[in-house]
């Protein structure tokens, strides 16, 4: 009976292992799709606004019979892959953008084919080992030493929560001197910090916020200032987030002079560097970013600056002790996967155990294309934003910031009528247009576009096509007012 029902189960069950030839009908199919894709993605919109939403994908519930790859890769192309933003174009230039080269996608096939264990070194000695050399080769760029380390996180957000649970512990943060202890930022400071603050359960330290200069920076002198007077008021300064590329306006904070500041008062030094982190592959980009290796934490986001696609960011710790401190813990169950290391495991150095193999995504695309396009391509992005910032002004636009990075901030000030609305006017048929996607911000309560190229297929090509959508609507903008 048993044996006869275990024959039937695994008869129903070997569904799950296709043969060779539904394995090559349905991969032809996920192929054809992605091909048609890449082969058209120059002329497809950047933003698709649509009613439905994808609404459709409720009409399609999981149920106990599944369905063809047709059907799916219809259901997906119709409800997912079409509206909204289409972050795998060129003209994606709002927020930080990223991209999804190409053989990023074929190491995620290979480490979901495989699925090697790359939690534990124990397990998978290979796939540790090659997540480790990612690690070190970005610790060596910033210009960390020896003792240093990290991990690869699925965001920068995670990346952010990592470090500030490490500094968290790292100055011994007990809940009784939450109260008293003081961590500085500034008003340009990602909101994930704040997120991570908040997780780490230092929500009732003080926050301070350092004052910023004309350019949206840092002001070294206030920072000190804060922290002297915080010092004598017998509070418990531990904390500075300095960021290497803001996503409002791209700007670096003075990083090498909050590092002697914070080297001087004993301050937690972290630097937030997700978006502007890989510009160091650029000469412009080492010199702006001198002062990284000061921090005692940062983070930075392959899938911002190495033109990912989603799901990876990393952080980094000068002293991979504090890393342990705060995330290394073990399980009588998993006695023998510690044993012997000759490599540091992610599962001791993260809040994760069993995790993706993420770093195969990050080494194939590196070792198949060689460093050079990747520096290539940076550069290019900081030319382009120094080329928009000089060309947007020849329409009229005002950009008072030069480009300290990737990020251009503009806006159309009209002859008469209220600026505002008439920035967010030209924002909205921007988008509607389809073509070039941008975003904005407020900067001093004036609505205020971006210009952020991050995108590895965004080219000069983009940019002239950004240039004449905002020429010829402001033409038509101001028609209508008759201006
Ligand atoms: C994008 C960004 C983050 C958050 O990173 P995610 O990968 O989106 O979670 C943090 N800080 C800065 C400066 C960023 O630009």
């Amino acid at each position: 009976m048993l044996r006869e029902k275990l024959l039937e189960l695994e008869k129903s069950a070997s569904l799950l292992e296709p043969d060779a030839e539904s394995r090559s009908d349905a991969r032809a199919r996920v192929i054809e799709y992605s091909e048609d894709f890449l082969d058209n993605v120059a002329s497809l919109k950047a933003y698709v606004v649509s009613d439905d939403k994808g609404l459709n994908l409720f009409n399609s519930p999981i149920s106990e019979q599944g369905i063809d790859i047709d059907e799916a890769i219809s259901l997906i192309k119709q409800n997912v892959d079409t509206p909204g933003l289409n972050p795998a174009s060129g003209g994606h230039l709002a927020y930080i953008p990223g991209g999804g080269i190409y053989y990023a996608a074929l190491g995620d096939y290979l480490a979901d084919i495989f699925n090697r264990y790359a939690g534990v070194f124990y397990a998978s000695p290979g796939a540790v080992r090659l997540e480790n050399m990612l690690i070190r080769w970005m610790c060596d760029t910033v210009g960390y030493g020896p003792q240093s380390h990290g991990n690869l996180t699925t965001s920068g957000s995670l990346a952010n929560m990592i470090a500030i649970v490490v500094a968290r512990d790292g100055k011994n943060i007990k809940s009784a001197d939450i109260p008293r202890s003081v961590i500085y930022l500034s008003k340009q400071t990602h909101h994930s910090i704040h997120k991570a603050i908040n997780v780490a359960g230092l929500a009732e330290c003080v926050v301070r916020h350092v004052a910023l200069d004309d350019k949206y920076k840092m002001r070294a002198d206030d920072l000190a200032a804060q922290i002297e007077a915080d010092k004598a008021a017998g509070l418990n300064p531990f904390l500075v987030v300095a960021s290497a590329g803001t996503t409002d306006v791209g700007a670096i904070d003075p990083l090498v002079e909050i590092g002697e500041i914070a080297a001087a008062h004993g301050l937690w030094y972290h630097i937030d560097a997700a978006y502007g982190g890989f510009f160091i592959l650029t000469d412009e980009g080492r010199d702006k970013l001198r002062g990284l290796n000061l921090a005692d934490s940062l983070i930075i986001d392959p899938h911002k600056g190495l033109f990912l696609p989603y799901g990876l960011g990393v952080v980094l710790v000068k002293n991979v002790g504090h890393l342990k401190r705060a995330f290394s813990f073990q399980a009588s169950y998993m006695q023998d996967a510690f044993a012997a290391p000759d490599e540091l495991s992610p599962a001791e150095l993260s809040p994760e155990l069993t995790k993706h193999f993420r770093g195969l995504r990050l080494w194939l695309p590196l070792k198949l294309h060689g460093l050079a396009p990747f520096r290539a391509c940076l550069e290019e992005k900081l030319l382009l934003a120094k080329y928009f910032h000089a060309e947007v002004q020849k329409l009229g636009f005002e950009s008072k910031i030069e480009p300290e990075l990737s990020v251009v901030t503009y806006k159309y000030v009209p002859r008469n009528g209220d600026a505002n609305e008439f920035n967010k006017k030209l924002l909205e048929a921007v988008v509607a247009d389809g073509r070039i996607f941008i975003s904005s911000t407020m900067l001093d309560g004036e609505f205020t576009l971006r210009f952020a190229c991050l995108a590895f297929r965004t080219h000069l090509k983009t940019v002239d096509t950004l240039l004449e959508v905002l020429r010829s609507n402001v033409a038509d903008a101001c028609e209508k007012a008759r201006m």
